[in-house]
């Protein structure tokens, strides 16, 4: 793990300060020294609009925005759309709210590699003119098997010495839309032997006729990744282009397009391990084929690893970014446990979530010494860790709800909960003593537990001092609310799904990664939650309220996370 410290609320006066030290902050140190730009940091963070936003890109933002902001620099928005047929309006819409929803402000510096394509265009036209770049007609699969291999040089294609006035007719030809989609590429004239099969005379721009986004249909010719890439960095003054490592190999392009062209800015490209989470996928592709095919019910589904996901099952922006903090920056790929970033929201809402009592099973108890009609108001307090979150009250009377699974007819030992001639504490309220129970004739299950209480012990303390092992939830029965609760588990049952090629990933789907429970019974102050509102319901859980289908007063719950914690243990050990 690198060292870190992080600060900062989703407060806009507070600055979010998030301390990287890691290679990427060493170079940036040797390149303040050597004044190479001039003692400047400009990054961005160059998302393609083919998707929404997941954990992994939270890396990327957090790293390109954070490594600017602790340099004193800049740090852009830049859509890279140069693939108009899976790019869409709505991905710029969720990823521009997910940046910020993140805590992050590209101020005025949103751009799109669109913006370029007439750049982009003239500096394919230089290329050709300086005899770099050539009209090429071989069909796509002829110039794979002309590549050649990593034991075999590439072939050079028959095209490759048109001259320069030819290559200038055909590429503006192009241009005008007077071939077909596929028929002709221009390529970087580089070096057919070059041990990088990356720089065997890539293609860098094709005709595709698709409407685009943004430009509509003004363009029927469109620039590769690798030539838009170099010179948007370069155009927008981009110092430090961070990406993820299987760009590596693509490095040396990137720096030939910018040499030969011999733009002002020339950026640097710096590779990092992108993120992979333990039972989860991170490929856009994937994650859009779960939404189309189903399997989950959008984007936004609490059980997706996208940020509107992760919103909706009630993660924070401050939670997310501690994450991201903590996983560090290295040079490796590796798996990161899903278990930290479950930690990260716990430690925030252990400090932050109200506590409340909710019943997601209930069973009905009988206080049968206890008053009818009589209504006591208990006051506990909102949450043990904040002093300043106050107390609130809580109404019990003779018929509460427990949890089924907090009542046993034959106890097994060390059962410290409700059971036949035993006692329990009802939080902060009395202690009762299970008498019997009432039974389905027919079915014999439990229908109601009739217990006494001692009304000694207010508060939840006996009068005599003798000992209450177990200590359970309740809700009473005249005064709780009806509400729906939604608990999630993992969408995959593998660690590593997808990652064997011979198993189809859907084939590792968790089919129990979703539990509705209807008619839960509630705390009645829940009646009035709102979306954004964080509750811990005790000893259950973190839960949020849903903020697609809870309507006013009638909240549906989440659960974000549920209370063990499984990294402190691994971490403790
Ligand atoms: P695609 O296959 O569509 O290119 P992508 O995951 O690379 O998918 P981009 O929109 O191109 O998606 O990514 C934007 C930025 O986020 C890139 O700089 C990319 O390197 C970075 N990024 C994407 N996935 C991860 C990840 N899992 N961890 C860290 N950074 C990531
Ligand atoms: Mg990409």
């Amino acid at each position: 793990m690198e060292e870190h410290n992080t600060k900062g609320l989703g407060n806009n006066d507070e600055e979010i300060e998030v301390r990287y030290s890691n290679f990427i902050q060493d170079i940036i140190n040797d390149d303040m020294q050597t004044q190479k730009y001039g003692g400047s940091v400009h990054t961005r963070f160059p998302p393609e609009p083919n998707g929404y936003l997941h954990i992994g890109h939270a890396k990327s933002i957090c790293l390109n925005f954070g490594i600017a902001a602790q340099n004193k620099g800049l740090c852009n928005l830049r859509f890279d759309d140069t693939n108009p047929t899976k790019e869409e309006d709505e991905y710029v819409e969720s990823i521009k709210t997910d940046v910020k929803w993140l805590g992050f402000d590209w101020e005025d510096r949103l751009y799109y590699a669109s913006d370029y394509f007439e750049y982009l265009y003239q500096c394919a036209v230089k290329l050709i003119e300086m005899g770099k770049a050539y009209v090429c007609e071989l069909s796509a699969d002829q110039i794979r098997e002309y590549r050649g291999t990593l034991k075999e040089p590439g072939k050079e294609s028959p095209y490759r010495n048109r001259t320069v006035e030819e290559n200038l007719d055909l590429f503006k030809r192009m241009r005008d839309g007077e071939f077909e989609d596929g028929s002709k590429v221009l390529r970087a004239k580089i070096d057919m032997t070059s041990p990088n099969l990356n720089m065997r005379d890539p293609v860098i721009y094709r005709i595709m006729r698709a409407t685009h986004h943004k430009t509509g249909d003004k363009w029927c010719i469109y620039p590769m990744y690798d030539y838009a890439h170099p010179l948007s960095d370069s155009k927008e003054g981009i110092t430090h282009s961070i990406c993820t490592l299987e760009f590596e190999d693509h490095r040396p392009l990137y720096n030939w397009v910018l040499e030969t062209l011999d733009v002002e800015c020339k950026s640097s490209q710096i590779e990092f391990a992108r993120l992979n989470l333990s039972y989860t996928v991170m490929s856009k592709r994937k994650l859009l084929q779960l939404v189309k095919e189903g399997h989950v019910r959008d984007w936004d589904d609490p059980r997706m690893p996208t940020i509107s996901g992760l919103r909706r099952r009630g993660y924070t922006p401050e939670s997310i970014r501690d994450f991201c903090a903590r996983i560090g920056v290295a040079k490796s790929n590796s798996v990161v446990d899903l278990a930290l970033l479950e930690h990260c929201i716990r430690e925030e809402l252990n400090l932050k979530a109200t506590r409340v009592m909710a019943v997601l099973r209930p069973l009905k108890v009988v206080i049968d010494n206890y008053e009818d009609g009589l209504v006591e108001e208990f006051e506990v307090p909102n949450n043990p860790e904040d002093p300043e979150a106050g107390t609130r009250k809580v109404p019990f009377s003779k018929v509460i709800y427990i949890e089924q699974d907090d009542f046993c007819e034959n106890p097994p030992k060390k059962y410290f909960r409700l059971a036949p001639g035993q006692e329990v504490r009802l939080k902060s309220a009395y202690i009762v003593k299970c008498e019997n129970v009432v039974k389905d004739e027919k079915t014999g299950e439990i229908l109601e537990v009739h217990c006494s209480y001692d009304p000694g012990s207010r508060g939840g303390s006996a009068p005599d001092g003798r000992k209450v092992k177990g200590t359970i939830h309740w809700v009473s029965a005249d005064h709780a609310i009806d509400a729906e609760v939604r608990l999630y588990d993992n969408l995959f049952n593998d660690p590593n799904p997808g990652t064997d090629e011979n198993i189809d990933f859907l084939d590792q789907i968790n089919p129990n990664s979703l539990e509705v429970l209807q008619n839960c019974k509630m705390e009645p102050d829940l009646k009035n939650a709102k979306v954004g509102d964080k509750f811990q319901f005790l000893r259950l859980g973190y839960f949020c309220v849903d903020s697609e289908d809870s309507k006013p007063g009638a909240p549906i719950f989440n659960r974000t996370v549920s209370l063990k914690d499984s990294w402190a243990k691994i971490s403790n050990k």
